[in-house]
């Protein structure tokens, strides 16, 4: 059978943007056999994120994560579909996901690596697994259950940078069902900034493109900031953290200003930033979500609950066909997504 794939042409460099040329499409032959334990799945959705730019280097500074190999089939969270099984744990037309799925139309899995996916949790939108209801949804939930220290009715601001974004757009959103009574996001457009608050229920939004972003986000924190879930790091995380009160709380969920950079994760702050933290008590613990195995399945029957519901709003950009994932994951790191970017491989 004739299939395509996406592989590692060439590694950016650490501290480059990656660009098209970094990624190859391929057509080969796959052997339809099956060997005991195996699955014939087609893939239907891929996930892009930007933690995959540290598997492009040839060292990701992680131990949980490896980088990923030149002229090999690159891998990301992906959804697919049973064609043929030689496993009892899954049948013909059942929908499975991997956290390490191939870019490929069509793949043979071993089904010890795989879990089966029940499309009645998300009203048939299969995609959400890779958003609102995995690894996205979870990030925003259990960072901010564990790490955001949020009190009802303790009239706390919360500010989320990369707001617009997949884990952001649903962090806002979740911050308030929590209990924060000022939700503020930052984010790259005008357009992303009127859709937080007109469509996803966010006091205010500002664009950290425009001149003012201290101003700005001085006269939506008026009581200063409580906590910050921050997607982003760098110079807009800087500025926030100058307006944080005593004893609040950074959720340090990721820092992709800084991934283009050869700097070790989480980067160094400036000293005058790590002298606020100090001063005011402020926590600001690493975070990861792969830590909360634990969590994940009450957290995604929640997740799945308030989206049921209307409680929380999920917003996704979807580009189609295999051979534009690598452009949808570029488009992803420059700000082209609103909520979680996806790839759909085949219907
Ligand atoms: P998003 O959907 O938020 O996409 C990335 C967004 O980042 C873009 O849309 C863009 O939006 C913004 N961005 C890109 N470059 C910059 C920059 N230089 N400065 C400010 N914003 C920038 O991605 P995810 O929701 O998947 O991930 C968000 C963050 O969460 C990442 O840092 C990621 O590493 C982290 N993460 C952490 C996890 C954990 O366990 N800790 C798990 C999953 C994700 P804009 O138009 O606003 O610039």
């Amino acid at each position: 059978m004739k299939i395509k794939r996406v592989v590692l042409a060439s590694r950016p460099g650490n501290d480059r943007e990656p660009v098209e040329e970094n990624f190859r499409l391929e057509e080969l032959t796959l052997s339809e056999e099956l060997t005991e334990g195996q699955v014939l799945a087609r893939t239907l959705f891929l996930s892009v994120d930007p933690y995959l730019r540290c598997r492009m280097n040839e060292d990701t500074g992680t131990d949980y994560i490896g980088p990923w190999k030149i002229s090999e089939v690159l891998d990301s969270g992906g959804i697919g579909v049973v064609e043929e099984s030689r496993t009892s744990q899954f049948t013909a037309g059942d929908f499975i996901t991997s956290f390490n799925w191939p870019w490929q139309t069509k793949c043979i899995l071993n089904g010890d690596s795989l879990q089966k996916l029940d499309p009645s949790l998300v009203d048939g939108h299969i995609s959400n697994y890779l958003g609102a209801v995995g690894l996205t949804g979870l990030t925003a939930l259990i960072g901010i259950k564990e790490k955001g220290h949020v009190i009802p009715g303790a009239n706390q601001t919360m500010v989320v940078s990369g707001a617009a974004g997949a884990c952001g757009s649903l962090a806002g959103q979740i911050g308030r069902i929590l209990g924060c009574s000022n939700i503020v996001g930052i984010c790259g457009t005008e357009q992303k900034c009127k859709l937080l608050v007109s469509d996803l229920g966010f006091d205010s939004a500002v664009n950290y493109k425009e001149y003012g972003l201290d101003e700005k986000l001085r006269a939506c924190c008026p009581n200063g900031v409580d906590v910050y879930f921050d997607n982003v790091g760098g110079e807009i995380s800087d500025k926030v953290i100058h307006q944080m009160n005593q004893n609040s709380h950074i959720i340090l969920c990721g820092q992709i200003s800084q991934y283009n950079k050869d700097v070790s994760y989480p980067p160094p702050l400036h000293a005058e930033t790590a002298a606020i933290l100090k001063q005011r008590n402020i926590t600001r613990e690493r975070f990861l979500v792969l830590t909360y195995a634990d969590q994940h399945n009450s957290a995604i029957v929640q997740l799945s609950q308030w989206i049921k519901t209307g409680k929380l709003k999920v917003k996704e950009t979807t580009v189609h066909g295999l051979e534009n994932t690598a452009g949808a994951f570029l488009s992803m790191m420059a700000g082209g997504n609103i909520g979680k970017q996806i790839v759909q491989v085949s219907e």
